[in-house]
């Protein structure tokens, strides 16, 4: 048997985060609403009515493309794709075929380990970025098919790959990167739950060595990073079965589901080629044109990316692990920004927001508690650094203050007075309790005075007992210290 190479591409479909559809007025944010009521003629496809492409969408979509590198095409056009289907309601999608709206790009993403360290850095090629309009949705039950076209019209961007992935792991952490450079932009909010981000995967093997490219299996629709990395882990096995009793690679291209429930593929139909959705320029939409300075403007006016945003994290010495939560989660990033603004104290925002709020977070394995504002626990925050600074407490009290905080939503004077916390000790008062604890433990004390440094902790920690929380540890270790130099 010859070694065999898997080689993996992906169209990822994402929802543009815009106040209103592709090419109508209506409302885009469909979430938990009653079906059919974000609806217009111009959505429903019904005669005579004009499509009116959405400028922030293109904005968004251009936005997109040069987050991934891709050269934005000055000319480009709209066209009609045909196919016959009940979530249709234009009996045609309005897509980008031949012109698309960018092209030639690249991410570049790092593979994690499961220590949550990077162990490898890749890059994938992209093909191209091109803008359509999303179907409506279709629910079954039984023997009757209920539909729904609130998401009939919604702006998407769809994203080709080349097929440069080589694994079900490179395809799910190439995926997660995209994911973030789409929502850094502020290009799609790319909520899997909500179905905003969804893929389609192309999966064939080869000889290790060639460079041809077999017929392929594209797996339709997976909806969650979880989904994608099993349907290709198990079209992968399926294909390396398929080759030991055939030889070789699949006759033709395929499309296969994905049953997540079953966690297995079903084959659909042999693969539609372009010849089969008839594509034209659509007659309703002039073509696209933009001038080197609209595009100029947009390049000087882009966020900070993902890995840039990293890099900086890393750079102030967060753990791979903690920079990655600040990058993927923006209630944790403006935490952790407001709690250094206030006190440039890298080592406490960490503690205090990467620590503390997250370890809480994880405990309750629900949404922080009652304090879901991002405003408001920074409020909290503040409020608990100012008493700090003020004295009123040491910086060891701070988390069990925190945690009466956001567990009760108590503002700090009011879990400092639940938690009967007394203020800190005076210096005079530290200095007895450390001579009791020095008198206390003299193997410790012997043990410290011969080199040992961390026979220390055991004395700070008599002292801590004793004084009931009360001395800042640090004081004790400075006054310790002293006493016995
Ligand atoms: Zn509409």
């Amino acid at each position: 048997m010859p070694e065999l190479e898997v080689i993996i591409g992906l169209e990822v479909h994402a929802q543009m985060s815009t106040k209103t559809k592709m090419f109508c007025g209506c409302d885009n944010d469909a979430f938990g609403k009653a079906p059919n009521t974000t609806v217009c003629p111009i959505c429903m496809g019904h005669p005579g009515t004009l499509p009116a492409p959405n400028a922030k969408a293109i904005e968004k979509a251009m936005k997109a493309s040069l987050a991934l590198k891709c050269t934005i095409n000055q000319e480009n056009h709209f066209d009609r794709k045909h196919y016959f289907y009940p979530d249709l309601p234009m009996g045609f999608q309005i897509s980008q075929y031949d012109f698309p709206l960018s092209s030639k790009g690249s991410v570049t993403y790092d593979i994690i380990d499961s220590s949550g360290k990077v162990s490898d850095t890749k890059t994938c090629g992209i093909t191209r970025l091109h803008m359509e309009n999303d179907a409506g949705k279709l629910t079954h039950r039984g023997s009757t098919t209920l539909c729904d076209y609130n998401r009939a019209g919604t702006p998407l961007m769809e994203i080709v790959t080349e097929p440069d992935l080589r694994s079900a792991k490179e395809a799910v952490a190439f995926a997660q990167e995209l994911r973030r450079i789409l929502i850094a932009v502020g290009s799609s909010e790319a909520d899997m739950f909500k179905g905003m981000m969804r893929f389609d995967a192309s999966i064939s093997l080869r000889e290790k060595g060639t460079d041809t490219l077999n017929p392929r299996s594209e797996i339709k629709n997976l909806n969650s990073f979880k989904a994608l990395e099993k349907a290709l882990q198990y079209e992968e096995k399926r294909l390396r079965g398929l080759w030991d009793d055939t030889g070789g690679p699949l006759k033709g291209d395929i499309t296969v589901g994905w049953l997540d429930d079953q966690e297995k593929t079903k084959m659909l139909r042999e693969k539609e080629t372009a010849d089969d959705y008839r594509y034209f320029p659509e007659p309703d939409i002039p073509p696209l044109r933009f001038t080197a300075s609209d595009i100029d403007a947009l390049k000087n006016n882009m966020p900070a990316l993902p890995r840039e945003l990293k890099e900086k994290y890393l750079k102030m010495g967060v753990s791979d692990a903690e920079a990655l939560m600040l990058v993927d989660d923006s209630y944790y990033q403006k935490l952790f920004e407001a709690v250094l603004d206030k006190t440039d104290d890298v080592k406490r925002a960490r503690s205090l927001v990467l620590t503390q709020i997250a370890g809480f977070k994880k405990k309750e394995e629900k949404e922080y508690g009652p304090v879901e504002s991002v405003e408001r626990m920074i409020e909290l925050l503040n409020s608990l650094i100012d008493k700090t600074n003020s004295g009123a407490i040491h910086k060891n009290q701070e988390k069990g203050i925190l945690q009466e905080m956001i567990e009760c939503d108590y503002d700090v004077d009011q879990a400092i007075h639940v938690l009967d916390i007394k203020p800190p000790l005076e210096d005079n008062a530290i200095n007895d309790y450390v001579l009791s604890a020095i008198q206390a433990n003299p193997k410790a004390v012997e043990d410290y005075k011969s080199g040992n440094e961390k026979a220390l902790a055991a004395v700070i920690g008599y002292v801590m007992k004793e004084s009931k929380g009360q001395a800042d540890p640090a004081k004790v270790n400075e006054i310790l210290r002293k006493e016995l130099s």
